[in-house]
């Protein structure tokens, strides 16, 4: 069965394009009393982006802190609060952010429309009702979650998305200006997130030509950001995450995804970073990306923490090893159908004692 993919119906892309979000959104404005919901990275609080929001009188300005990634807890008392400031659905959600404050945007959005727990949905098409109308502006590039149709949470007894169609944005807003203040080794981990969606989508057996399409210009960016700092990295770094995230949309990502949700599981470890510390240690499933992302580490200044898990209690080090090897999409794209005669219990095991 071919995948019917659902796309963003709605991008603006360019250097101060956020200044046109209020006439974008005036349209999904139909009555005199219908309102919106901002759902805004609190990072921005007191600084130049907070005036800039196009906040009217009937409006919900929801500051979100994402210290920790998005957790399902969250998402419903986000959604409580939301429900709460008018007896009436708002016109629609809008995500300034990396990609927590997006992924917490898609997922309150849904959760307007789908009745109790955000922990009931996680899976793969398990939204019942179309969300509030949503939009994205990131703020933070590499995820590609502005163009993907998962909104990743970590519920009591899994790290897993909201995936259905529902999920994707109505809107993109992609300003690369908004990235400019983003701190160093953040850029460089999110960042990096792209570059690894590329080499595990170009290097899996899911491949076609749909995604290596996507994948290898958004690998050649990645390239002239990390490799060559280029001169117009931002705008180039926001088009290589737009075009990770449609490549890894029809192929799959592979086994550093697949560490790095164990090891975030278990240790809270972000997303970004997280890649980076498992890639890093994958050098005999992808050696030339492994070697070129260490050129890069190196280039940015960046050192990985080390040591992260030799001290955990067994359980802890056995829990990792559950969550990544559950993700059987991922090490079947990585390493083809008898991925499991490959990376055994042992072998991801002896992998996180390393890390
Ligand atoms: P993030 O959104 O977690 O943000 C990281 C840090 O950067 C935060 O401290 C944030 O406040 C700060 N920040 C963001 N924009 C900034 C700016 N312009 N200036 C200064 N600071 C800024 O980081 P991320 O790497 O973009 O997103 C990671 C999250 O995205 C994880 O929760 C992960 O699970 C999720 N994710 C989702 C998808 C998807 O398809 N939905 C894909 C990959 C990752
Ligand atoms: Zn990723």
């Amino acid at each position: 069965m071919f995948r019917n993919f659902k796309l963003v119906p709605n991008i603006i892309f360019g250097r101060g394009c956020f200044a046109q979000l209020d006439d974008i959104i005036e349209k999904q404005r139909n009555t005199s009393d219908s309102w919106v919901v901002f759902v805004v990275d609190d990072v921005f609080k007191g600084k130049a982006m907070e005036k800039r929001i196009p906040v009217h009188g009937n409006d919900m300005l929801l500051w979100v802190n994402v210290d920790d990634e998005p957790k399902t807890t969250y998402v419903d008392a986000l959604t409580l609060q939301a429900k709460a400031f008018h007896s009436f659905l708002p016109s629609a959600v809008i995500g300034i952010g990396g990609g927590s404050a997006m992924d917490l945007a898609k997922a309150v959005s849904l959760m307007l429309t789908n009745e109790g727990s955000s922990t009931l949905y996680q899976g793969w098409d398990l939204i019942k009702n179309p969300a509030v109308c949503h939009m994205a502006v990131p703020t933070l590039s590499g995820t590609g979650a502005e163009v993907s149709r998962t909104a990743v949470l970590t519920g009591p007894e899994k790290k897993l998305g909201l995936n259905s169609d529902y999920t994707v944005f109505d809107q993109v807003m992609l300003d690369p200006e908004l990235t400019q203040d983003v701190p160093r080794d953040q850029h460089f981990y999110t960042g990096m997130d792209c570059y690894i969606h590329c080499i595990e989508s170009l290097q899996g057996t899911y491949l076609n030509e749909f995604s290596k399409a996507y994948g290898e210009k958004s690998l050649d960016l990645c390239r002239e950001v990390f490799s060559n700092s280029h001169p117009d990295s931002a705008d180039k770094l926001m088009m290589a995450s737009f075009f990770g995230g449609m490549s890894i949309a029809y192929s799959q990502v592979g086994a550093c995804h697949a560490l790095s949700y164990g090891l975030s599981y278990v240790l809270g470890t972000h997303h970004g970073i997280g890649c980076c510390i498992t890639f890093d240690y994958l050098d005999a499933i992808y050696p030339e990306g492994v070697k070129e992302f260490r050129t890069m580490m190196q280039k940015s200044g960046i050192e990985l923490p080390r040591g992260l898990v030799k001290h955990l209690k067994n359980d802890q080090v056995e829990k990792m090893v559950t969550v990544a090897l559950g993700l059987d999409p991922l090490w079947e794209n990585c390493l083809g159908k008898d991925w499991k005669t490959i990376m055994t219990r042992d072998k991801a095991k002896s992998l996180f004692l390393k890390m």
